[in-house]
């Protein structure tokens, strides 16, 4: 597995740690989604684990526990009965779900948000409970299989409940040798003090803009896609990649001339208003839109800058109405009237 540049300075700091083995028993990979915070640390895990490696050096990829490392179940899971499911891509705030499966390996535990199974089809819930934490516990407390290392790894690690980070804290509190706590997460914040005070953290920023625009390069996008798509997701090269690989680009340029036009025209408003909330991208829509006016702002004089802060506002909420049983075509509808409103004045 490649890391980004910006992944393996992290990832040989903490691998350099391993090695001497000065490694904290609990770790905290926090940054931004999408910056490989899971790659680096299944990366880390499966070198902590692995038989044969030398000093010094990446896991074999080779013995038995590589092998069991890579050979995970992949995005289904199945029931009582048997029947499979899909794990889904989001969660309900809209994070990504790790697209990276369960653990076949025994010294190894992945534990994410749980699942319903009183419910049929199971549902994914939106936290991790009380009881995977006591199994993790337990698991953590027998020796390890392979008597190297045992890793667990929480991601999200914000997903944890009250009861649960109750539970994570007493485990945190007895370190044993040779088993390792890795927590993962987009937003540390929300992890009690008591917890992130118990482990170091892993920061992971955004790149060097150059540094960012080369990977993308890297990764076969042209030079223009990925200066265009870096600076619309604001360095953000993880984000970058994901919008020029699945057309999300070209749904922001959609957006920016539709604002545009309607500076001028509201003719066709209303079909506007319906289109931008017709598909699964009503989201991403209206993201876009609160940047644009952001942006438009930075050239504004400072009476419209008012407008459009108030505006960036009110797509926000606009956003946030698409979930609920509100009509979303009429709540954009509104929205769209105030933009054209805005720009008249
Ligand atoms: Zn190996």
């Amino acid at each position: 597995m490649n890391l980004a540049p910006w992944q393996q300075r992290i990832y040989q700091q903490a691998a350099d740690a391993l090695d001497q083995a000065r490694l904290p028993h609990a770790l905290l990979f926090a940054g931004p989604a999408r910056l490989g915070k899971r790659q680096v640390a299944e990366k880390l895990a499966r070198r902590a684990l692995c038989l044969e490696r030398g000093m010094g050096e990446e896991a074999c990829g080779q013995c038995r526990s590589c092998q069991l490392f890579d050979s995970r179940r992949q995005w289904t899971r199945s029931n009582d009965k048997g029947e499979l499911s899909e794990m889904p891509e989001t969660r309900p705030d809209g994070e990504l779900v790790h697209p990276f499966g369960y653990s076949a390996h025994p010294d190894v535990q992945f534990i994410g948000q749980s699942w319903n199974e009183k419910v049929s089809p199971p549902k994914m819930r939106g936290e991790i409970v009380i009881e995977q934490i006591r199994q993790m516990s337990e698991k953590l407390a027998l020796t390890s299989q392979y008597g190297v290392h045992q890793v667990a790894l929480l991601d999200p690690a914000d997903a944890i409940n009250h009861a649960a980070a109750n539970a994570l804290l007493k485990t945190l509190e007895e370190p044993q040798p040779g088993r390792f706590i890795w927590l993962i997460s987009a937003h540390p914040a929300r992890l009690p003090a008591t917890i992130r005070s118990r482990t170091q953290k892993l920061e992971f920023r955004l790149p060097a803009q150059a540094e960012a625009l080369q990977w993308l390069i890297a990764q076969g996008h042209s030079q223009s896609d990925a200066e265009n798509a870096l600076a619309i997701a604001r360095g953000h090269p993880g984000l970058a990649d994901q919008w020029l690989g699945n057309g999300v680009l070209a749904l922001r340029t959609e957006v920016a001339e539709a604002l545009q036009n309607l500076r001028r025209d509201v003719s066709a408003i209303s079909t506007l208003a319906q289109q931008w909330v017709a598909d699964e991208n009503a989201a991403q829509r209206l993201s876009f839109a609160a940047d644009i006016a952001l942006q438009a702002a930075s050239k504004a004089d400072a009476e419209r800058i008012k407008k459009l802060a108030h505006w960036f506002d009110e797509a926000n909420q606009c956003r946030n109405l698409l979930r609920t049983p509100i009509r979303a075509d009429l709540a954009v509808l509104a929205l769209l009237q105030n933009w054209h409103a805005l720009w008249r004045s």
